[in-house]
Order: C-alpha cells, then sequence, then structure tokens
C-alpha cells in the first residue's frame, strides 16, 4: 500500500508503507540503521572506513555479530515528566529535549531494560517525582544499569538531584526483591543544570557499588563513573585483533594510553615485559590500578594523567617504549599526544578507534612523521548504529 507520510524533514513523501521493528524508531535517535539489513549496514560501514583511511593502507574486512539484538550492556533512561506530571522514561528525541516513553529496545540488554520499567512504576508509591527541566524540580534524573555478559552481574545508578531517597531501605529491598539479578545499587548525586548525566558525588546504596566482568580471560572492576565498552562480546574480538597485530615477543616494554579500567594492558600483561597505563578519570584509575593487582599483573604500573601531557613527560625523559596502544574518546589524540608520540618513536603502535574521521585526521599525522598504516581492521561494535570501531597497526619506518 502507498501512502504519504512526512519524512525527518518535514518534506512530504511516497514511500511503500513498511512497519519498522521499533515503533519509536523515527523519533528516537539511537538506531539510525534499525530497518537496514545487517549485511548493508557492514557494507556501509566498510565502504566509511575505506574512504576515509584506505589510502594509508590495506583495510580488512569488518568483523560482525553473529547475533546483533540487545547487545548494549549499559542502558541510560531519561526521566521526566508527563503532562499531568506523571513520571515517564525513555529516550530523548532526536536532535530535542522531549522525552519519548521507550520500554524496551532492540539494541539493548533486556534484563537493563526490565529493571528500568520496574523503577518507573515504583515511583508513585514511594512519592518519587521525576525530574522536570524547566522547573530544576523533581528528584529522580535518570537510570542507568550496567548488565556483565560474564559475570551476569547487575549495577543500578540512580541519577538524582538530592542525596536522600526517600523510604530509601524500603524502596531498595522492592527493587533487589523484584530483581535478585541485581548486586549493587549506587545513588549519583547531579543537581547541576548540565546535560552530563553522572554528577560528582556518590552513595553505595547496597552491594560492592561495582560489578565486575570478565574479558579474555581476566577479570575488571567497573565503577559507575569508568567506561567500558557497551558490546563485551566483540570487545573480546577487538582486543583481541589489536594484540595479535602488535605481535608480541614477551620483551617488550608497552604503553596503554587512554586506558580506562585498563583492560587493554592487562590482558597484554601475560605477553610482554612491561606495562604502564594512563588515564585521565580518577575512578576508572583506581579501577585499573584494583584490576592489575586482581589478576596478579605485577608488571602492571596505573598512572592518573592527560595522556598528552603523560607522553610528552615520556618523551622529554628519554623514556623507551616498544609499542604504544592508544584508545582515545572520539574526539581522537592531541596534538601533544601525537607530537609526543613521534618524538618517543616506538617501533609499532596500535590504534583503537571509535570515531573514523579523527583516526584519519590523525593517521594523516603520524604517517608524514615516521610511520607507515600496515593494517586496519573495522569492527562491528555498534550494529543499527551508525557507528564503527577500527583497529590500526601502524609501523615505525
Ligand atoms: N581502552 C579502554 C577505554 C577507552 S575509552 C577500553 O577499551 O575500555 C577512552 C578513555 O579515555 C576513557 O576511559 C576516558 O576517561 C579516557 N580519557 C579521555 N580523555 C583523556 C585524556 N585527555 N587523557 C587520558 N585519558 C583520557
Amino acid at each position: 500500500m502507498k501512502r504519504q507520510f512526512r519524512d525527518n524533514t518535514g518534506k512530504k513523501e511516497t514511500k511503500e508503507k513498511k512497519r519498522s521493528r521499533c515503533p519509536v524508531s523515527n523519533r528516537c535517535g539511537g538506531c539510525t540503521m534499525i530497518d537496514v539489513p545487517y549485511d548493508e549496514q557492514l557494507l556501509a560501514k566498510q565502504a566509511h572506513v575505506q574512504e576515509l583511511i584506505g589510502g594509508y593502507g590495506p583495510v580488512d574486512p569488518i568483523i560482525k555479530m553473529k547475533n546483533p539484538d540487545h547487545y548494549r550492556g549499559k542502558v541510560t533512561s531519561v526521566f521526566a515528566r508527563d503532562r499531568r506530571q506523571g513520571a515517564v522514561c525513555g529516550i530523548y528525541r532526536r536532535g530535542t529535549h522531549e522525552v519519548i516513553p521507550v520500554k524496551k529496545c532492540l539494541l539493548e540488554d533486556t534484563r537493563a531494560d526490565r529493571i528500568i520499567q520496574t523503577v518507573l512504576r515504583m515511583l508513585p508509591n514511594y512519592r518519587i517525582k521525576a525530574y522536570d527541566e524547566e522547573t530544576g524540580s523533581g528528584f529522580l534524573r535518570y537510570v542507568q544499569v550496567r548488565a556483565a555478559r560474564a559475570t551476569r552481574q547487575v549495577m543500578v545508578t540512580l541519577v538524582t538531584t538530592d542525596p536522600v531517597l526517600p523510604r530509601g531501605t524500603a524502596f531498595i529491598k522492592e527493587l533487589t526483591e523484584r530483581h535478585p539479578e541485581i548486586t549493587t545499587v549506587v545513588m549519583n548525586i547531579n543537581d547541576k543544570d548540565t546535560t552530563m548525566v553522572l554528577g560528582q558525588r556518590e552513595k553505595v546504596l547496597y552491594g560492592p557499588g561495582y560489578i565486575e566482568d570478565v574479558l579474555c580471560g581476566k577479570r575488571f572492576r567497573i565503577s559507575s563513573r569508568s567506561f567500558y565498552q557497551v558490546n563485551s562480546l566483540q570487545t573480546e574480538k577487538l582486543y583481541n585483533i589489536a594484540l595479535d597485530l602488535a605481535g608480541f615477543s614477551g620483551k617488550e616494554r608497552i604503553l596503554d594510553a587512554y586506558c580506562g579500567i585498563g583492560t587493554i594492558g592487562i590482558i597484554a600483561s601475560d605477553r610482554c615485559r612491561e606495562v604502564i597505563c594512563a588515564e585521565l578519570n580518577p575512578e576508572a584509575v583506581r579501577d585499573a590500578a584494583h584490576n592489575a593487582q586482581m589478576n596478579g599483573a605485577s608488571n602492571v604500573q596505573v598512572a592518573e594523567s592527560d595522556a598528552g601531557e603523560f607522553m610528552e613527560e615520556l618523551a622529554e625523559d628519554g623514556e623507551k617504549m616498544d609499542i604504544v596502544f592508544l584508545d582515545p574518546p572520539r574526539s581522537g589524540a592531541s596534538q601533544q599526544f601525537l607530537q609526543s608520540l613521534t618524538k618517543l618513536g616506538p617501533s609499532k603502535v596500535v590504534y583503537v578507534s571509535c570515531e573514523p574521521v579523527t583516526l584519519a585526521r590523525d593517521l594523516e599525522y603520524l604517517t608524514q612523521n615516521g610511520y607507515q598504516m600496515k593494517k586496519a581492521v573495522p569492527v562491528d561494535m555498534f550494529p543499527y548504529t551508525e557507528g564503527v570501531e577500527t583497529v590500526c597497526l601502524l609501523t615505525h619506518n
């Protein structure tokens, strides 16, 4: 059947009526490729990476998922009020601050979605008001759930404007009885007018205050404010590729820059002599140091530092590094980092990137300054979205 509809730009178009896999996909900004067949998504990502970095060296076929549904282990739900002042939760409508109610999502861990719906239903009984962005009034702003794949542990973070949860003991008791899979509940206080989800202050309401997961045979503690890859199945593949590309002899001294909770460095620690990890976020640094100890990785040291500053110090001190791993945020590596990296001159650089545009920019600098890209491997960490992860090996000329 043909019908007229307005697309996102407001233009009228005629198209075959076809039901989307998700009833809110045209309003929510999460999964722009939900109705594109998986093989086509992969072709588009491959072409995107090829176009941006193919000029620097060979790009392998993208590493796909066998079953791409429900891969997201971290779910953040925004809490807000409807017209009748009742609570709703879901995701912001693309490009706005209007909350689209979402009960379940094809990308998200199903345990996480169910817990969030329970919290929503519990609110009236405890007289808990959702936050109202217009007036800054109300209590609950977000619920974030992190569900570990290997250990099945689940962390719930309640982001609130005030440190006192109404009838807190009863609330936590009811929530954890309804969901025995929850292993810890943390309250994060965010009373600022900001688009950042998490604030600086935290209180543990139940359990140890963190969860653990297992990746590539190592165990990792993850705190609510530390970064942890959202797709742990693909992360294992990504790390294995990164370590294989590095090709250790056992004698290397390596740097894991932008290390998060120390995953890459700790997994690599069995295969080399010494590992130094560098990370800016103090919670992640604490997790990384704990993780090194928990895994008996006595050859791993963790530094709390801006990666660029740390790299500059290493280069100025004339330190020697054999392999540098870097896994920066979307903005890529800083100029200071790249300049110092080429000064330090490790024989191999393994660049893990979640944004091919900044990867291309940084490859341009590195290939102009003594390095050659030997190989790149795209990994599909974010099915149904346009995101793509890429790992690249560069060697010194
Ligand atoms: N390699 C880790 C983390 C990658 S995410 C993993 O795979 O899990 C990028 C990390 O860089 C985050 O932990 C973030 O806190 C950190 N980061 C962001 N800016 C930084 C900077 N300027 N210096 C050091 N670390 C930084």
